[in-house]
């Protein structure tokens, strides 16, 4: 069976209205994100695109800041540093990757861990390795919502995650250990691979390869979410070999209109979130 993240991203999107609209009447002003962007990478144009555009949609304000590459970084840092002590603004990100010759640690740390709605900040990376979650990562975030949709009991299951990345790979596998998986994170290094993703009850690929995951590495009934975006001949492609994998697999993400549509619908979520937190102080 097909998980479509964009069915549950419409779902979860349709009661983010509500809750926005009740946040509004009760707090006398919308949530707001703002949105930082250097640099004319077009993938990131269109994610910052949708982003504001997702903002829209559920009735939250949003503030765009776009910078052309070569712009002074103290330009940017000043921009962040308004922003953080703005009370009217609940979320902050900025759009990744930057272009060469900024200093990402820097702007990111910036951007204070209550209005880090990206959930990249090491305290909130730190809360949810503690199982103490407060924002969590959107991609990853958007996974276990989908996983709640089929319905199966996660307690106990042998769960593989290909990826290692700080924005996907790890807090995916924290999620999935808080969830009471079993956890194996596999990575570039990783010896015998195909050995243990034939034993995964729920396998998540976030690698970057194009259908990198064969169906002979997939375990009969298994769930298979193909976190992976590639662009191949200007076709969207997963990690994961759909063709051949959704014949063994019990549940799996198509690319598109899988785990993409829900990382958008998760960052509103945490804007939300980030608003009522600060609301309820
Ligand atoms: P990343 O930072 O490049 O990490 C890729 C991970 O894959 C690394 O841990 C790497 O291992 C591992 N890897 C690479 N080659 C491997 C191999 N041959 N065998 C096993 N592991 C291997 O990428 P990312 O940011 O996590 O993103 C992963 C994918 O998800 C990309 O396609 C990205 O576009 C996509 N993505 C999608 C969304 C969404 O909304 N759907 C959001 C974010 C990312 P090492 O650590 O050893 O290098």
């Amino acid at each position: 069976m097909l998980i479509y993240g964009k069915v549950v991203s419409a779902d979860t999107r349709a009661k983010l209205r509500t809750q926005v609209e009740e946040f509004e009447k009760r707090a006398g002003r919308k949530p707001c994100l703002a949105v930082i962007i250097v640099g004319e990478d077009p993938a990131s144009q269109t994610y910052v695109r949708n982003k504001i555009a997702g903002c829209a949609e559920v009735g939250m304000r949003s503030l765009h800041y776009e910078y052309a590459d070569g712009t002074p970084q103290s330009e940017i840092e000043k921009t962040l540093n308004d922003l953080a002590t703005d009370d009217t603004v609940d979320g902050i990100l900025v759009q990744l990757p930057l272009p060469k010759g900024y200093d990402e640690r820097k702007l990111l740390s910036l951007i204070p861990d209550e209005k880090d709605v990206d959930g990249f900040s090491p305290t909130n990376l730190g809360l949810l390795a503690m199982n103490k979650p407060r924002t969590i990562s959107c991609t990853p975030f958007g996974v276990m919502k989908m996983l709640e949709t089929t319905g199966v009991k996660l307690e106990g299951k042998n769960a593989v995650v290909i990826g290692r990345s700080n924005t996907v790979g790890k807090p995916m596998a924290m999620l999935l250990l808080n969830a009471n998986c079993t956890v194996t994170v596999c990575h570039s290094k990783t010896e015998n691979l195909a050995e243990i993703t034939s034993k995964a009850d729920i396998l998540v690929a976030a690698i970057g390869r194009p259908k990198f995951v064969t169906a002979d590495m997939v375990k009969d009934g298994a769930i298979v979410i193909d976190v992976g975006i590639n662009r191949v001949d200007g076709k969207l492609v997963g990690d994961v070999d759909f063709e051949n994998v959704e014949k063994k697999a019990s549940f799996i993400t198509p690319v598109p209109g899988g785990v993409g549509p829900m990382t958008i619908t998760m960052l509103l979520a945490n804007t939300l979130q980030a608003a009522e937190a600060k609301a309820n102080k």
